[in-house]
C-alpha cells in the first residue's frame, strides 16, 4: 500500500470537487425541453394501416395496406405523408408504400433488408435514409419527433425476394414519440415477448396498437397488454390491428382478447377505433 503526500491528496480532492460543481451547474443550466402542446390525431384505415397527424401537422403512416378489404381510402387519397413506417416485408405490411412514397415524397423506415428492397421496388434512395434501420436504432429526421425501432417476433419474407435481397431480416415494431411527448407503440405483427415489458419501462407508451390477427391467441394479446403496463402508468388506450372491422366467424375478436385481459386481471380496455374517423390524443 502506498501513501500519497498530503499536498497531492488535497489537490486531487479539490480537482474532484471542481469537477462535481462543473457537472452540477451544467445540468441545471440545461433544463429539459418543454414538450409542445397540442394533440395527435389517429385514424384507422383497416388492417394495420394507421395515420398519425402530429401537433405540428406531420403525417406518419403505418403499414399502408390500402387494398385491405375494409379500406375507406385509395393510395391517391393520401395527399400528404412525411413518414411511412413498414414493420416487415410481407405484402400486407408493405402495402402501397412504394406508390404513396413516390406520390408524396415521404421518408420510409423499414427494418433490415426491407429498406434496400423498397429502393429496388422504386422508392427513391433519398427517401430511404436508413438502409439498415434495426432494433435499438432511432430516427430524428422529423423535427421534434422520435421514432424508435424495436424487434417484432415475426417473419419478414419479401414478395418477391430478389437476388440482392432474398429476405427482409428482423421484423420491427415502432415507438413514436410526438412533439408533445405523447408516445404510441405500433407492434408490427409481433407475438407476445417479455421485451415488451422492458420497452414499456423505457419508452412509456400512452397508446399501444397490438397485433390481433385471425389466429391470434387471445392470451397472447392479453399478455402483451400486461407487459406494456410494466412500470408504465401512461398506457391508457389499446387498439388492435391486423383485423377486419367485422372478423369472419372463427377469427379472433376484440371481445375474445378483452375476455382474456379481464381473466388475467390486467385492468385495460381494448377499443377498436372507428374506421376512417380521427381520434385525438391526449
Ligand atoms: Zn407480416
Amino acid at each position: 500500500m502506498s501513501r500519497r503526500p498530503l499536498g497531492q491528496a488535497l489537490l486531487l480532492l479539490f480537482g474532484l470537487t471542481a469537477l462535481a460543481v462543473l457537472f452540477v451547474s451544467a445540468g441545471s443550466a440545461a433544463p429539459a425541453a418543454q414538450p409542445a402542446s397540442g394533440t395527435v390525431s389517429v385514424e384507422w384505415f383497416g388492417w394495420s394501416h394507421y395515420r398519425f397527424t402530429s401537433p405540428t401537422g406531420k403525417v406518419i403512416l403505418t403499414n399502408p395496406f390500402t387494398s385491405n378489404p375494409d379500406s375507406p381510402i385509395k393510395p391517391e387519397d393520401i395527399e400528404k405523408a412525411d413518414l411511412i413506417v413498414v414493420a416487415d416485408g410481407h405484402g400486407d405490411e408493405v402495402g402501397s408504400a412504394v406508390q404513396i412514397a413516390q406520390s408524396t415524397g415521404a421518408t420510409v423506415l423499414a427494418p433490415g433488408g426491407v429498406n434496400a428492397w423498397l429502393v429496388e421496388q422504386g422508392i427513391p434512395m433519398a427517401q430511404v435514409p436508413k438502409r439498415f434501420f434495426q432494433p435499438g436504432d432511432r430516427y430524428l429526421g422529423l423535427q421534434g419527433i422520435t421514432v424508435r425501432s424495436v424487434e417484432s417476433v415475426h417473419g419478414s419474407e419479401l414478395a418477391p425476394p430478389t437476388a440482392a435481397v432474398p429476405y427482409g431480416g428482423v421484423a420491427a415494431g415502432y415507438f413514436i414519440t410526438f412533439e408533445n411527448g405523447w408516445t404510441a407503440y405500433f407492434s408490427g405483427s409481433s407475438a407476445a415477448t417479455a421485451e415488451q415489458g422492458m420497452w414499456a419501462t423505457m419508452y412509456k407508451p400512452n397508446l399501444a396498437i397490438v397485433h390481433m390477427g385471425a389466429d391470434t391467441d387471445p392470451i397472447d394479446f392479453a399478455e402483451q397488454v400486461k407487459m406494456l403496463k410494466t412500470d408504465n402508468p401512461n398506457l391508457s388506450t389499446v387498439f388492435p390491428h391486423h383485423n377486419r372491422v367485422s372478423p369472419p366467424q372463427g377469427q379472433t375478436t376484440v371481445s375474445d382478447v378483452q375476455a382474456a385481459i379481464d381473466a388475467m386481471g390486467v385492468g385495460m380496455k381494448v377499443t377498436q377505433p372507428p374506421l376512417g374517423q380521427a381520434v385525438t390524443f391526449p
